[in-house]
């Protein structure tokens, strides 16, 4: 808040936003949060806020002129991405790269970046913006296939065909449900893996380092479970690596990335990566000296990251809220915290219509089993109230 100090101006509020506002304030940095409701997570805990639709061009460039930013950190993907390429050219610096943020907006950007100019595996996949390119793309992949709106996120209008039956009613879930309304899709094969990770990198002056790899079980496309480390071959783990390598030297700029890979055996395939911190790594709260947030923070800041110290087996378990409600009580509170080794985390969001992820649990134990059993002890302690 002085001429000379930093100032970072946050795109996005959520629950990942508000740790790395909390990261960044540690190291002095003036914070501003931005989203489009007010009381978002970030701005509970930001110096200022403003309240916007970030998927606004002018609004967003008003924004920016107002504020000055040294650095703009996009913490979501519906952002007017094409205006961040612009305000880049101005001179403005975007984590990780305005070419990033608007790379991995639309799962098309990114996949055929990752696919055809970088060569990595993925799975087949079809791009479809009407209802017969929908059906060719279909019959060209073939069943079981994974649909998905090109610009969604946390599984909304994404859904499996697993027989010729449920072909209609993926094609209405997709345009039901992405972010900006009806509009194009993506048909992917079915990935039959043993697992699947997010390897979470960072590219700092440092170079770039890896975190021990996330595990993680989805549900509809959205997260409920990760923890750390995932067992895998070591044959996996450097296929896992060089591939995140690649992605990340793609995209380019200093921060934290979290790549989505499918493992099947030896077997790595890339599915997506996210340029800002990733929903699974919420675990390294309690398993790292530095959590994917801090991480993030110092990467962007130009500051070292020479190691990160690993603590040991931890999990996480989110809690999702379902029902309409602008009230939400946590109770129970003493039974879910009552074992060594377990922390909570409650966001602070306003209300719920639908679900909504309001908190998550953190544990750590003697082996990963033992930190999903105690986490999932704690989410059954945990009383919500709606
Ligand atoms: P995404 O939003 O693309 O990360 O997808 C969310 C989740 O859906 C993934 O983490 C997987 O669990 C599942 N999924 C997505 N694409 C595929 C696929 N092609 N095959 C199998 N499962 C998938």
């Amino acid at each position: 808040m002085t001429p000379k100090g930093r100032k970072a101006l946050l795109l996005g509020s959520g629950e990942l936003g508000k740790e790395v506002a909390l990261e960044l304030q540690r190291l002095g940095v003036e914070v501003v949060a931005c989203d489009k409701y007010h009381n978002a997570p970030a701005m509970q805990v930001a110096h200022r806020c403003h309240v916007f639709n970030m998927l606004d061009p002018v609004e967003l460039r008003r924004i920016v002129e107002l504020e000055r930013p040294d650095h703009i950190i996009p913490e979501i993907e519906a952002i007017a991405t094409p205006e961040l390429l612009k305000l880049e050219e101005e001179g403005f610096n975007i984590t990780p790269t305005a070419r990033a943020a608007w790379l991995t907006m639309n799962r098309e950007g990114i996949r055929r970046l990752a696919a055809e100019e970088l060569g990595l595996p993925t799975s087949p996949y079809r791009f479809a913006s009407t209802r017969e390119e929908f059906d060719k793309a279909v019959a060209e992949i073939g069943i079981p296939c994974v649909v998905k709106p090109v610009m969604s996120s946390s599984g909304h209008g994404q859904s499996t065909v697993k027989s010729a039956g449920d072909i209609d009613k993926a094609w209405k879930e997709a345009q039901e449900g992405g972010r900006a309304g009806a509009g194009r899709v993506i048909v992917e094969g079915f990935v039959d893996f043993d697992y699947e990770i997010t390897l979470l990198t960072v590219r700092s002056v440092s170079g770039t380092t890896f975190c021990e790899p996330v595990g993680h079980i989805q549900v509809n496309g959205d997260y409920r479970y990760s923890w750390q480390p995932q067992p895998m071959s070591q044959k996996a783990l450097e296929e896992a690596k060089g591939i995140a390598k690649k992605v990340t030297d793609a995209l380019g700029g200093y921060g934290i990335f979290g790549v989505e890979l499918f493992v099947k055996g030896d077997k790595v395939i890339f599915s997506e990566v996210s340029p800002r911190p990733h929903d699974t790594g919420m675990v390294t709260m309690i398993s790292q000296d530095l959590s994917e947030f801090a991480l993030h923070a110092r990467a962007l800041l130009g500051l070292p990251v020479p190691a990160i110290d690993f603590y040991g087996p931890s999990a996480s378990r989110a809690i999702v809220v379902e029902g309409d409600t602008d009230c939400v009580e946590f109770g129970n509170l003493e039974q879910v915290l009552a074992e060594p080794g377990t922390q909570l985390r409650i966001f602070g969001k306003p209300e719920v219509h639908g679900h909504r992820r309001m908190g998550v649990i953190l544990t750590r134990g003697d082996s990963v089993e033992e930190a999903r059993e105690k986490a999932e002890r704690a989410y059954s302690n945990l009383k919500l109230e709606i």
